[in-house]
């Protein structure tokens, strides 16, 4: 299926876990993706991958999506080179869990910063020309944290929340120009960010599972992908939970 021919995607984080999947669902359906990482050699393994499968569909960059001023010139960079950006997916993220008492600014700022900002600042890297070509679809990477709460996550669930506000928001400001604006929000997906925590937390978590077991990146990646395709165009606002049932 060829659902994103002729069209490119931006992807944040896309140097591993969820964001690695969306970049190579989004090219193997046929997308030019724009593989963004933290770090040079994320993206580039990330990107250098799937052009081995598919020659010519990506490209990687290395900025920190807090940065609105690198942020501005890679977007820039990337209209050089693609010409256009039909889909962002404001993926990347990052955890510095501690409970609220203790909690640092520095670790409250970079979360912030990261998560919220981060994607406010690809967004308005990206809307003038989406509007302007009267088409366009961003997704939003939230998490089940932004929904419920999670103790120990005071940072992390605000800025998820955030994101939830700032998708609805868009999508109201954005729905006259035919682009529309949602969320995907994860339960318990198996990458680096999960792997790190202990196993009794784990258990924890997957005792509130309905269905038993913790998520693949490829599974929030068909999530995404649905919401990019023009079978979802009639859909904005919206946050799709990817959790095997924990959030109903
Ligand atoms: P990983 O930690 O595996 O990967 C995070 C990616 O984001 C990396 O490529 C990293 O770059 C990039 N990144 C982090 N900070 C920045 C920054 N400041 N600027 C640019 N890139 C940055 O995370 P996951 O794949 O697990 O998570 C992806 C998203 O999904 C996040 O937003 C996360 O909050 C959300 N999520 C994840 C869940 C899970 O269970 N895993 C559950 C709910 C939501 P680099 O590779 O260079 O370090």
């Amino acid at each position: 299926m060829n659902r994103f021919e002729n069209q490119t995607a931006i992807v944040t984080g896309a140097g591993r876990g969820i964001g690695e999947a969306i970049a190579r669902r989004l090219a193997s359906e046929g997308a030019k993706v724009a593989c963004i990482s933290r770090s040079e050699s994320n993206s580039a393994k990330v990107a250098e991958a799937i052009n081995a499968v598919h020659p010519g569909a990506a490209r990687a960059y290395a900025v920190d999506v807090a940065d609105k001023k690198a942020v501005e010139a890679v977007g820039a960079q990337i209209f050089a080179d693609f010409g256009k950006v039909d889909i962002l997916v404001n993926n990347a993220g990052i955890t510095r869990d501690g409970l609220a008492m203790r909690m640092s600014e520095e670790d409250w700022d970079a979360v912030i910063d990261t998560n919220l900002k981060g994607a406010f600042n690809f967004i308005q890297a990206v809307m003038r020309p989406m509007i302007k070509q009267r088409s366009g679809r961003i997704v939003n990477i939230a998490s089940v944290a932004g929904l419920m709460g999670n103790a120990g996550q005071a940072n992390y669930a605000a800025s998820k929340a955030g994101l939830i506000g700032l998708t609805k928001t868009l999508a109201r400001e954005l729905s006259g120009r035919n682009i529309t604006v949602n969320a995907v929000a994860p339960g318990f997906i198996k990458t680096d960010m999960t792997d790190v925590l202990p196993e009794a937390i784990k258990t924890g978590v997957l005792s509130q599972i309905p269905m038993g077991r913790f998520g693949e990146p490829e599974d929030i990646a068909s999530a995404v992908t649905f919401l990019a395709s023009p079978e979802a165009k009639y859909i904005t606002g919206q946050t799709l939970t990817v959790d095997g049932g924990m959030v109903m």
